[in-house]
């Protein structure tokens, strides 16, 4: 889950951008996400490679387990 790393929660972030990158005719599979908040007006990237399964976030949002914080 995605969330804003100034607010710490999700409610607020809209995608602004979502891109799956394409070579020679065949997917690459990585998909790009542009997350903005609208709350904190705060902007974050979300990259996700398949090939390597593994998730980059930058900016101001974070990657959170599905599990709450604060339990
Ligand atoms: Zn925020």
């Amino acid at each position: 889950m995605i969330t804003c790393s100034n607010c710490e929660t999700p409610q607020f972030l809209q995608i602004t951008q979502s891109r799956v990158y394409f070579e020679d005719g065949e997917m690459i599979n990585e998909i790009s996400e542009t997350y903005e908040c609208t709350l904190c007006e705060g902007n974050g990237r979300y990259v996700y490679d398949e090939d390597r399964n593994k998730e980059t976030v930058t900016g101001d949002v974070e990657l959170t387990t599905e599990r709450p914080k604060f339990a």
